[in-house]
């Protein structure tokens, strides 16, 4: 297995489970330590660790809610301090807190924008200090279709994921003189705890509309953000890879 990450620091937020987990662990996989960011769940934060460990990387676990602006920065900070460098940041995290606009309480916008997009936003901010000192760097952000496309029942998931994209390219033009490069990946429907709420037959009918008639999984998602985050995509930045089976085609 090549290993073109080897010696490299990375920071995940979201990295309990779910596509999280599968960037961390393809991360560790292609030779980086990992900085696991999650909320509330250690005991999976713990066995996404002891996987990183198994792959003969290093990592730390760390809690904290990234709606709490305090808290982005603070991840980066312990990335930094344990490797003296943050080579790569993933910005994963993410809710939905899905009705129609006109039953969607303010409380459930701002909670959505907080932790989808103002965030990513501080996490940004915060590692492009190392970043720029090291004169590399790759931030992938993990936006979605409904980013793109919007969806029915999500405003504040889709406007949060449109603005991440927006995020994403302002900062691409930013920073691509320093060798730091910013993309997005788009998921479509991914396997995850995140599709639970969603009903059966819209999934059956999102798997029968996609070209490859299946919903994705947090590998798939995982080997576009490796690839992003690999220094061999150094010629690619302001982008928004869909992951998404070929669906909005
Ligand atoms: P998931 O619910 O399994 O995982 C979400 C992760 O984010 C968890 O680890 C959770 O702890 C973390 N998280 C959520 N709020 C947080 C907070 N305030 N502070 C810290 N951590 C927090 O879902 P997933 O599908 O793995 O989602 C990962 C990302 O992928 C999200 O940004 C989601 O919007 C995006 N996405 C998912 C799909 C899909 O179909 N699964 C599609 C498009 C985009």
């Amino acid at each position: 297995m090549p290993e073109p990450l080897l010696g490299q620091a990375a920071l995940v937020t979201g990295a309990s489970r779910g596509i999280g987990r599968a960037v961390a662990l393809a991360l560790a996989e292609a030779g980086a330590n990992v900085a696991i960011g999650y909320r509330s769940r250690a005991d999976e934060a713990e066995g996404v660790l002891r996987e990183v460990n198994r792959r003969g990387r290093e990592g730390i676990v760390i809690a904290g809610d990234v709606a709490d602006p305090a808290v982005p920065a603070a991840l980066v900070e312990a990335a930094v301090k344990r490797w003296g460098r943050l080579d790569v940041l993933v910005n994963n995290a993410g809710i939905t807190r899905d009705n129609l606009v006109m039953r969607m309480s303010e409380a459930d916008w701002d909670a959505v924008i907080s932790t989808n997009l103002k965030a990513p936003f501080l996490a940004c901010k915060a590692a492009l200090r190392p970043m720029l000192k090291q004169r590399y760097g790759r931030i992938v952000n993990v936006s979605s279709l409904a980013g793109v496309a919007g969806n029915a029942g999500q405003a504040n998931y889709s406007a949060a994921k449109a603005g991440l994209i927006g995020l994403t390219r302002a900062l691409a033009r930013e920073v691509g003189s320093r060798n730091i490069t910013v993309n997005a990946v788009a998921p479509g429907f991914v396997e995850t705890e995140i599709l639970s709420g969603l009903p059966a037959e819209l999934l059956e009918r999102a798997r029968q509309a996609a070209a490859i008639p299946r919903l994705g999984t947090p590998d798939d998602v995982a080997a576009a953000v490796l690839f992003l985050a690999s220094p061999s995509a150094s010629y690619v930045t302001g982008q928004v890879l869909g992951i998404d089976g070929g669906l909005p085609m």
